[in-house]
């Protein structure tokens, strides 16, 4: 297995524009959940770099359960993020659904994301495997850790080692969560695979006000960065406004996440493997 960890010093650092993901730094990523139009974009990307997010995220192909929901803007955002992030000199992170889209959003992305329903799609991440950019893999919501390290080996064996895991919660019988965030994932991923590994406790929480404080946890309990949703109005977002923090509500997130940063700086959060 490409993606087991043999030792302890054994860690990928995972390159994106100047900043690293796995590395000493926390990796603050913070974005809407879709590109809607470019001052909606523009504000998002100003606030997050104002307040010291590494990256920018922003949804263009949207994965919906309802095929009547807001579907994203497709090329359009896609052009519109990258603008965005260019204007403020933050990389961006945004999905590719379709294998046939892969080249496309490559050419504009600094991280390919494969979102939780993609992630058991072997073609999209034989696909993937075959770029030299960094992709940011999400959790199924009903996978496994096993069958997800299987997945990250699909994009390893085709050639690509700059994967980035990312925990976004698991469907439980729990409703008044939109899923359940398994913050144990932290530490058993840092056991079994040298991939760095962040937590979005935005698709785990569906609920705004418990997103700093899973923030906080997810960073206590070890994982390599945060990536969060925004929005400059989210009551009147085109998806995902219930989990989005407004713009002064990303600065205190950012802000709170760097303060438990520093608390935390040489506290032992590593299983040994
Ligand atoms: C997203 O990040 O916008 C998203 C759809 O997330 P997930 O695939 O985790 O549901
Ligand atoms: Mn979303």
């Amino acid at each position: 297995m490409l993606a087991k960890r043999t030792s302890p010093e054994h860690r990928t650092i995972v390159q994106v524009g100047r900043r690293q993901v796995g590395g000493d730094r926390l990796t603050l990523i913070a974005g809407p959940c879709s590109v809607e139009t470019e001052p909606q974009i523009m504000a998002c990307a100003e606030a997050a770099a104002a307040a010291g997010v590494d990256l920018l995220r922003g949804g263009a192909y949207k994965p919906r359960t309802s095929p009547y929901a807001f579907q994203g803007l497709g090329r359009e955002g896609l052009l519109l993020l990258a603008k965005a992030g260019k204007a403020t000199g933050l990389p961006i992170v945004t999905e590719v659904m379709e294998p046939q889209l892969v080249d496309e959003v490559a050419e504009w992305a600094d991280v390919l994301q494969i979102g939780a329903r993609n992630m058991a799609n072997f073609a999209l991440l034989k696909a993937v495997g075959r770029l030299a950019k960094p992709i940011l893999l999400k959790r199924g919501m009903m996978s496994t850790i096993d069958e997800w390290l299987n997945a990250a080996e699909y994009i390893l064996a085709e050639g690509n080692d700059q994967v980035i895991l990312c925990e976004r919660g698991i469907r439980t019988f729990e409703t008044h969560t939109r899923n359940t965030l398994d913050l144990s994932a932290v530490p058993a991923v840092k056991r079994l695979t040298h991939l760095p590994i962040l937590v979005d406790p935005s698709h785990a929480t569906g609920v705004r006000d418990y997103v700093a404080p899973m923030s906080a946890a997810a960073v206590a309990a070890g994982a390599d960065g945060v990536v969060i949703e925004a929005h400059p109005d989210p009551e009147n977002a085109l998806s995902d406004g219930a989990q989005s923090l407004d713009l002064p509500g990303l600065r205190a997130w950012a802000w709170r996440m760097r303060n438990v940063e520093r608390a935390l700086k040489g506290a032992p959060t590593e299983a040994a493997v």
